[in-house]
C-alpha cells in the first residue's frame, strides 16, 4: 500500500492512536495555507445559515464568482416563496475595485426590491469588498430608510477567518431582526427551532413531533424560514440549537438580551432524536401532560422503524464507515446512529470542531479511530485506505474522493435531498447506507490512493 505523507504543520491536528497516545487536538485555528482544506470560506458560512430565508432578498456583493459558488447551495425546501433560490450578485468587476462598488451595490439593492418586494434583505460582503473598503452597512441603511424594509449587512468577507465566523456574521444579521414582531399570541409552551434547515423537508418532520408533544414552535432558524417568524422569536421560552457551530451565537445573544435559555439537540438517529424530545419536555415541568405525549410518540415512531433497522442491520454488521461533515455534533450522531445499523466509525472529523468537541469525539469513538480537525483530500484518503472504510459519509467535496478511491459514499451535508433527521429519517439513513455499501460496483474497482 503506497502510504500518503501528512503535511507537518497539520500533525497537531490529526489524532491517530497508531502514531501517538495522548490526546490532544490542535482545532480552532485558521487553515493551513496551501493545505487545500476541505473548509469553506467565512462568506459560505454565512451563507448556508442565511440561505433557507425563502421571502428576503440575498444579495451577493461581490464578483460573480462567490454567486455562483453559492447558488442554490442548499436542499431547503421551502412551503411557500422561492426567492432564496436566487443567487443575486454586484457582479463587480476591474472598474468597482478601482473606484469602488457602493454605487453599483445601491443600484441593484433598489432594482431587486423594486422588483421582487422582498420582506427584508442581507446583504453579503465577500473578500474583494473587505479589500477595497466600500462601506456596506451605510449602503444598507440608506435603501432600508429610503425603502421602507429591513437591509442587513452580512460582515462576511471571505479570508477574514474560518467558516465559524462567518456563522457568526449570520447570526449578527439575524439578531437585529429579533425583537421586532409582535409576540402576543405565543403560549407558555413554546419554543425556537435553531440550526435547522429544512433539507428534505426535515424542519417540517421535526416542528411536526413538536406540535404533537403540544410544543408551540415560534419559528425555525432558519429552514422554510419568514423574515416575519424571525422578528417574534424572541416570544419563545427556549431555545432548542441543533448543530455545536451554526446557531449557538444566535442563542447566546438571545440568552443575554431576552433572558431565552437554550439547550442543544440533535435529530440525527434515533437515540438522539428521542432524547431531544425528552429534554425539551423536561423543560415544561408544569405541563401535566407532555411528558406522556412525548413517549407515546417515541414510543410509536421507533416502533414504525426498527424491524426495517434490524433487517438493514444483518447485512451491515461490521463494516467501517468514515465520517467527515461541517459541525462536530452531527458527528457524534452519526456514530451512534451507524452502531445502532451495526457499523463502526474508523475516521471521524470535521471543519468546525473545538476542543471540547474533539473530547466527547474521542470518548465516544473506539480506540483506533482516526480524528481529523479541518482535513484535506490526501489526509482523507490515506485514513479512508489505512482503515479500510467501506462508507463515506460527507459532503459535495468528500463525494469524488470517495467514489475515485472505490468505495460507497453517503451525502450528509446541506446539498442532499433527502430527509436524514428524525425517526422517519434514520430509516432513509439506513437505506442510503445499505444500498451503497453493498452496492456490486465496488467488486469490480481495485482501490488505490
Ligand atoms: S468570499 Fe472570497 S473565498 Fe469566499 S468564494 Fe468569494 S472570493 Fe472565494
Amino acid at each position: 500500500m503506497r502510504t500518503i505523507p501528512l503535511l507537518r504543520e497539520r500533525e497537531k491536528q490529526i489524532f491517530d492512536k497508531a502514531g501517538n497516545g495522548t490526546f490532544e487536538m490542535a482545532c480552532d485555528r485558521h487553515s493551513l495555507a496551501g493545505s487545500v482544506s476541505q473548509r469553506a470560506c467565512v462568506f459560505c458560512g454565512s451563507r448556508v445559515v442565511l440561505y433557507p430565508i425563502a421571502d428576503a432578498l440575498h444579495l451577493v456583493h461581490g464578483p460573480i464568482g462567490c454567486a455562483a459558488y453559492t447558488w442554490d447551495i442548499r436542499g431547503a425546501l421551502s412551503s411557500g416563496p422561492q426567492l432564496h433560490r436566487m443567487s443575486f450578485s454586484t457582479d463587480l468587476g476591474e472598474r468597482e475595485v478601482i473606484f469602488g462598488g457602493e454605487p453599483r451595490l445601491y443600484k441593484a439593492l433598489c432594482e431587486l426590491i423594486a422588483t421582487y418586494r422582498p420582506k427584508a434583505a442581507f446583504v453579503y460582503s465577500t473578500c474583494i469588498v473587505g479589500i477595497i473598503g466600500d462601506d456596506v452597512a451605510a449602503v444598507c441603511r440608506r435603501v432600508a430608510r429610503e425603502q421602507g424594509i429591513p437591509v442587513l449587512p452580512v460582515h462576511s468577507e471571505g479570508f477574514k477567518g474560518t467558516k465559524k465566523d462567518g456563522y457568526k456574521a449570520a447570526c449578527d444579521a439575524l439578531f437585529s431582526l429579533v425583537g421586532t414582531g409582535d409576540i402576543t399570541d405565543i403560549a407558555a409552551v413554546s419554543i425556537n427551532i435553531l440550526g435547522e434547515f429544512n433539507i428534505g423537508g426535515e424542519a417540517w418532520m421535526i416542528r411536526q413531533y413538536y406540535e404533537r408533544m403540544g410544543v408551540q414552535v415560534v419559528s425555525v432558524l432558519t429552514g422554510d424560514g419568514r423574515v416575519d417568524d424571525v422578528r417574534r422569536a424572541h416570544g419563545a421560552t427556549l431555545n432548542v440549537v441543533q448543530c455545536s457551530g451554526a446557531m449557538t451565537f444566535l442563542a447566546e445573544q438571545m440568552k443575554e438580551r431576552y433572558g431565552i435559555p437554550y439547550i442543544r439537540a440533535s435529530y440525527f438517529g434515533i437515540e438522539d432524536t428521542a432524547q431531544a424530545l425528552y429534554d425539551v419536555a423536561a423543560h415544561f415541568p408544569d405541563d401535566p401532560g407532555i411528558r406522556e405525549r412525548t413517549e407515546t410518540l417515541v414510543r410509536d415512531e421507533v416502533a414504525a422503524v426498527m424491524p426495517e433497522l434490524r433487517h438493514i442491520r444483518g447485512d451491515l454488521e461490521g463494516k467501517r464507515a468514515a465520517v467527515y461533515v461541517g459541525g462536530a455534533f452531527k458527528v457524534f450522531s452519526l456514530i451512534k446512529a451507524l452502531r445502532l445499523i451495526g457499523m463502526r466509525v474508523v475516521l471521524a472529523g470535521s471543519q468546525t470542531g473545538n476542543a471540547d468537541d474533539y473530547a466527547h469525539m474521542r470518548a465516544l469513538c473506539d480506540p483506533d479511530t482516526v480524528i481529523l480537525d479541518d482535513a484535506n483530500p490526501l489526509e482523507l484518503s490515506r485514513f479512508v485506505i489505512e482503515k479500510q472504510a467501506d462508507l463515506f459519509i460527507g459532503g459535495v467535496k468528500e463525494r469524488p474522493i470517495a467514489y475515485k478511491l472505490g468505495l460507497g459514499f453517503c451525502d450528509h451535508n446541506h446539498e442532499r435531498k433527502t430527509p436524514l433527521a428524525g425517526f422517519e429519517g434514520m430509516l432513509h439513513f439506513a437505506k442510503e447506507v445499505h444500498l451503497t455499501v453493498t452496492s456490486p460496483v465496488w467488486a469490480l474497482l481495485r482501490r488505490t490512493p
